[in-house]
C-alpha cells in the first residue's frame, strides 16, 4: 500500500494540456508582467469570490501584507491574529511594523473563538485577520459584529480556502478584503508562487494596486514607497486553465472527508474534524488529533501512508517571535493542538480506494 500525502505531479497532469497551451500563448505575446493574463484572470477570480476586485500579487504572504499596508496599519497598531496558524499570518502584521494579539481557538474547528477576541482588543487594535484554516471558514457573523461596533477592519487569510462558504456565502467577500494563496499545493495551487487580493472596497483595491507595482501606477512616477509584489502573467494563465476545476476538485476533497468522518468515527483516543452546520468546508487539509500523533504518524508511514503535522510549533514559540517574550503555558490551547494535530492525505486526484486503505491503516495503527 501506498498513499502520497499529495501527489502534485498528477493533479497538474490532469490539466496538461491546457497547461501547455497557455504557457506557449504567454512565451509568444512577449509580455511577461502585469499584462491581459493577469487581467483576464484577476476578473475570473474576483467573480469567482463574488468581490468586487482581484489583485494578483507574489504570494499570499504578500497578499496580507498590502491588505494591511493599504488599511494604514503600522507601527504602534495591533491586529488580532489567531494563535494557531501558518506563521505567514502573523509574519504580515509583522513586517507592517504592527504587533500580532493572539487569540486562541475553538477547539472542534481550529478557528478564531469569537468570544474570545473582544477580550484582546484594546486602544491600538486596528483589525482582525481570520484564518480559515485547513479550508473550514472561521464564525465570520460574530466577528463582522465586533469588527463593526468596534471600528476595526475585518481581514480573511483565506490561503487555505478558496472556495469554502459560510452560511452559503463564499469566502473571500465575507470581510473588508480578503488574501489568497496560490502556492502550489494550495487548492487552487500555480506552477510556482502567486497570491491575490479580493475586495469590494475600491480605495483599497486602487492603493493595493499601487502598492504591489513600486507605489506607481504611471510607470516611473511613484506615488508611495511601494513594492514589487505581482501575480506575472504565466502563473495567471496557468491559474486561468485551473480556476474552472476548483469547484470539481474541492468536490472530491469533500468526497475523501467524508469516507474519513464516516470510517474514523469512535476510534478511542482520534479526534476527528468539527463541521459546524454552517460551514461547507473545502478540506485543503483533513486533520486529525492524538495524544500519541508522532506514534500514529510513525505507523502510518511503515504502511505507506505519507502524513505531516499542520504546524509542529505555534508561532509565539517560534525562534521568530523570540524578542516577544513569549513562554510556554501563553497559549495552552494551541500548543495542544500542535503537539497532538496530523494530518492525512487528501486531495482532488486521491480515489476514494485510497481513502478507504487509510483508515483501515489508521484503524491497525491504532488497534481499533
Ligand atoms: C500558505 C499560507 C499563507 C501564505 O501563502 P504563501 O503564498 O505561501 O506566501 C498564509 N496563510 C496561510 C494560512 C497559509 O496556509
Amino acid at each position: 500500500m501506498s498513499v502520497p500525502f499529495l501527489d502534485l505531479k498528477a493533479i497538474n497532469q490532469v490539466h496538461a494540456a491546457g497547461l501547455e497551451a497557455a504557457f506557449k500563448r504567454v512565451l509568444n505575446s512577449g509580455w511577461y508582467v502585469l499584462g491581459a493574463e493577469t487581467a483576464a484572470f484577476e476578473a475570473s477570480f474576483a467573480e469567482y469570490c463574488g468581490s468586487a476586485h482581484g489583485i494578483g500579487v507574489a504570494n499570499g504572504l504578500d497578499a496580507i501584507f498590502l491588505i494591511l499596508k493599504g488599511y494604514g496599519i503600522g507601527p504602534g497598531d495591533e491586529v488580532i491574529v489567531p494563535s494557531n496558524t501558518f506563521i505567514a499570518t502573523w509574519l504580515a502584521v509583522s513586517h507592517c511594523g504592527a504587533r500580532p494579539v493572539p487569540v486562541e481557538p475553538l477547539e472542534g474547528t481550529y478557528n478564531l473563538d469569537p468570544a474570545r477576541v473582544e477580550a484582546a482588543i484594546g486602544a491600538n487594535t486596528k483589525a482582525i485577520l481570520a484564518v480559515h484554516l485547513y479550508g473550514q471558514p472561521a464564525d465570520m457573523a460574530p466577528l463582522q459584529d465586533i469588527a463593526r461596533r468596534r471600528g476595526l477592519k475585518l481581514i480573511e487569510d483565506a490561503a487555505q480556502a478558496h472556495g469554502a462558504r459560510y452560511h452559503g456565502g463564499v469566502v473571500g467577500q465575507l470581510g473588508d478584503a480578503a488574501a489568497f494563496s496560490f502556492y502550489p499545493g494550495k487548492n487552487l495551487g500555480a506552477l510556482g508562487d502567486g497570491g491575490a487580493v479580493t475586495t469590494s472596497d475600491d480605495a483599497l483595491a486602487e492603493r493595493i494596486r499601487t502598492y504591489r507595482n513600486y507605489g506607481s501606477k504611471i510607470k516611473y512616477y511613484n506615488q508611495v514607497p511601494g513594492y514589487n509584489s505581482r501575480l506575472d502573467e504565466l502563473q495567471a494563465a496557468l491559474l486561468a486553465v485551473k480556476l474552472p476545476a476548483l469547484d470539481g476538485d474541492n468536490q472530491r476533497r469533500r468526497a475523501i472527508a467524508a469516507i474519513y468522518q464516516q470510517e474514523l468515527a469512535g476510534i478511542a483516543g482520534l479526534v476527528l474534524p468539527e463541521i459546524p452546520s454552517w460551514a461547507e468546508p473545502v478540506w485543503h487539509l483533513y486533520v486529525v488529533r492524538h495524544p500519541q500523533r508522532d506514534v500514529l504518524a510513525k505507523a502510518l508511514a511503515e504502511q505507506g501512508v505519507g502524513t505531516i503535522v499542520h504546524y509542529p510549533v505555534p508561532p509565539h514559540l517560534q525562534p521568530a517571535y523570540a524578542d516577544q517574550g513569549y513562554k510556554e503555558g501563553d497559549f495552552p490551547l494551541a500548543e495542544a493542538i500542535h503537539r497532538e494535530v496530523l494530518s492525512l492525505p487528501i486531495g482532488p486526484t486521491m480515489s476514494e480506494a485510497q481513502a478507504l486503505e487509510v483508515c483501515a491503516a489508521v484503524r491497525k495503527a491504532l488497534n481499533a
